[in-house]
């Protein structure tokens, strides 16, 4: 059973928010329960972020456990970082651009990883992966 973990992680994100979503959104769907397993420099980041921004920021997807990995398909993959806690797809917030938004996470220099999609901005800070950016918005793999 999905239960909303309302931990707080920073000043402005909790545990929720970056649980695994398999079992919340998917119906008959059996996963993880919706565990939290995050990067504590993810965290970090990502606050940073927050307060640079001075806007909330949403997260489209954190964590997810290798069972709903998988169950998204050709979208993702079992080298997903996403799978060990080290990324975020971020929404852009309605207060700005996506230009504007993708410029603060470019200077922030907390993130790792830059991948820039269609409709939102995934960030991360995977060790194994190391500083990169790919811009994936005319394919729909979304595997980072
Ligand atoms: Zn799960
Ligand atoms: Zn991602």
């Amino acid at each position: 059973m999905w239960v909303k973990d309302m931990r707080r992680l920073s000043e402005n994100f909790r545990a929720y928010e970056f649980q695994c979503t398999g079992e919340n959104k998917i119906p008959n769907f059996h996963c993880c329960g919706g565990s939290v397993f995050i990067d504590d420099a993810l965290i970090v980041a990502l606050q940073d972020l927050r307060w640079k921004c001075a806007v909330s920021i949403t997260i489209n997807s954190g964590c997810r456990c290798k069972r709903y990995n998988r169950s998204l398909g050709k979208r993702s993959s079992d080298t997903s970082s996403h799978i060990r806690g080290y990324a975020a797809d971020l929404a852009i917030p309605v207060e700005m651009t996506y230009n504007e938004f993708l410029a603060l996470i470019r200077k922030s220099g907390l993130f790792l990883g830059i991948g820039l999609y269609n409709g939102f901005i995934h960030v991360d800070t995977d060790p194994n992966k190391g500083a990169r950016e790919f811009d994936n918005r005319t394919g729909g793999k979304h595997e980072a």
